[in-house]
């Protein structure tokens, strides 16, 4: 891959993060398919000469910050350290500006175009689940409101819940926690998330940025009627690699009492939403607090079938996590009609037990999810850790291939149509 689509008489359309609007999510940088998008401590950055514009990264990007785009000589491209220490985004560079660096200004730079994929050398094809995850929603989801309080813009949210939903006493903690919006509007859809904005600064004495999470109640709140919504938020207390940290926004989060007033932005989230027509089914795969906008869906479809508006398909849920204890909704799950939802939990340090994952357990329900991935009615929703992502695609796409599937065509036709949703973080 090359930028060539991108420059034009040494001029590039250099792709750039706006870090203003920017809430550090990681979408992108785990959306882009050749790996031109990195970050540091400060900004989430892309590679001048890795990118090729392929625009994969556009419309998964909850904030828009990603689509910010400057002509500038080629030589002068600005590095990813440049990037890395900015606070705000550069100006347009002057005409004359372009022409002393021996660009052609006149010249319409070329419209951004699908580069071709490069031909895999023979043996080296590589399985990349993210190319499969929609960028679409289904097409019979709600349409979504998103950025109605942007970074610069948030909103105030007072708590009026917060509790353990997973068994006290045990290390690994997660939160339910209500927020009340009061007369401002917030309206969200079941799959969308929030931004929170924890208070203090951060090591280099800037305001911390915007942590990410999952709307965890139906479009019409965790109490009906009201202008509320819940969130499912683990506290992080080791990183990635087991080493004690304290994660900011989540132990603020999970430390907020009743009253309490938080700074929130969004809604964000235009792809992952649920279908609505009669006899949709969804397929849910989650770990941890991916269960989160499983929670949502699952409690929307529950409300309408309780209302008798809703002739509903099948509801269908792989629920991961190290031990039962810290599942969270272990209890509430339990009590939910079986006729309702088809629920298969995998446990991964129960001791004693031998470890079990989520895809797993959909290999042992492969005769079921070989139905679901025959029926264009169904629609898959996997959401969690980053590390399970692959290997849950994986399963679905050897279900299919060892039925004489084409993973190829079935990948592709589920991506298009907005019927595979990947949000994993
Ligand atoms: C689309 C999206 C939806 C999300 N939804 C949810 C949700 O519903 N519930 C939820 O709890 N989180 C969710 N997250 C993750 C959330 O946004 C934060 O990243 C997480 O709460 C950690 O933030 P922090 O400020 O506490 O940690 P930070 O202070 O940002 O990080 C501290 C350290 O912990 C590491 N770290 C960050 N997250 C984790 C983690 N989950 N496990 C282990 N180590 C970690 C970091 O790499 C860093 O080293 C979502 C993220 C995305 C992108
Ligand atoms: S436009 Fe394509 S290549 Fe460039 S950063 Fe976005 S996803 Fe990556
Ligand atoms: S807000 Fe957009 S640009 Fe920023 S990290 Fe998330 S996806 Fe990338």
């Amino acid at each position: 891959m090359d930028t060539h689509t991108l420059i034009d008489n040494g001029i590039l359309k250099q792709h750039l993060i706006d870090p203003e609007i920017c809430i550090r999510c990681n979408t992108c940088e785990a959306t882009c398919p050749v790996n031109a998008i990195t970050h540091d401590d400060n900004n989430y950055v892309v590679r001048a000469d890795v990118c090729n514009g392929c625009m994969a990264c556009i419309s998964p990007c909850p904030t828009g910050s990603i689509d910010n785009w400057r002509a500038v000589p080629v030589a002068r491209a600005y590095t990813v350290e440049e990037q890395f220490s900015w606070e705000e985004l550069p100006g347009e560079l002057a005409p004359y500006e372009l022409v002393a660096a021996g660009g052609e200004p006149a010249t319409e730079v070329t419209a951004l175009q699908q580069a071709p994929e490069a031909p895999a050398e023979p043996g080296t094809q590589v399985f990349r689940s993210a190319q499969y995850g929609a960028t679409v929603p289904p097409w019979s989801a709600a349409h979504p409101y998103t950025n109605l309080f942007p970074p610069k813009n948030p909103t105030t949210a007072t708590v009026v819940g917060n509790f353990n939903c997973t068994e006290a006493g045990f290390e690994s903690e997660t939160h339910h926690v209500v927020l009340d919006f009061g007369s401002m509007p917030f309206p969200v859809l079941e799959g969308q998330s929030i931004g929170i904005i924890p208070p203090g600064a951060d090591a280099l004495g800037k305001p911390h940025h915007a942590r990410q999470y999952s709307v965890a109640s139906p479009r019409n709140g965790e109490r009906p009627g009201y202008n509320n919504l819940a969130l499912t938020v683990k506290r992080v207390t080791v990183d990635h690699d087991g080493n004690p940290v304290r994660g900011v926004a989540s132990n603020y989060v999970c430390d907020l009492k009743v009253g309490d007033k938080v700074q929130v932005v969004g809604p964000f989230g235009s792809s992952f939403l649920m279908p609505n027509h009669p006899r949709s089914h969804i397929v849910m795969i989650c770990t941890g607090t991916g269960s989160a906008p499983m929670r949502a869906m699952t409690e929307w479809r529950r409300r309408l079938r309780n209302s008798g508006k809703f002739e509903g398909g099948k509801l269908l849920l792989f629920f991961g996590a190290r031990t039962q204890q810290e599942l969270p909704y272990f209890g509430p799950l339990q009590s939910l009609p079986k006729d309702f939802i088809d629920i298969n939990l995998a446990f991964s340090r129960t001791p004693g037990q031998p470890k079990r994952y989520v895809q797993d357990l959909m290999r042992e329900r492969a005769a079921d999810l070989l139905a679901l991935l025959r029926d264009d009615n169904s629609h898959f929703y996997v959401c969690g850790l980053k590390g399970m992502e692959e290997g849950v695609v994986m399963a679905l796409r050897d279900i299919a291939q060892e039925a004489g599937l084409s993973w190829d065509a079935l990948g592709g036709t589920l991506q298009r149509e907005g019927r595979l949703h990947l949000e994993t973080y």
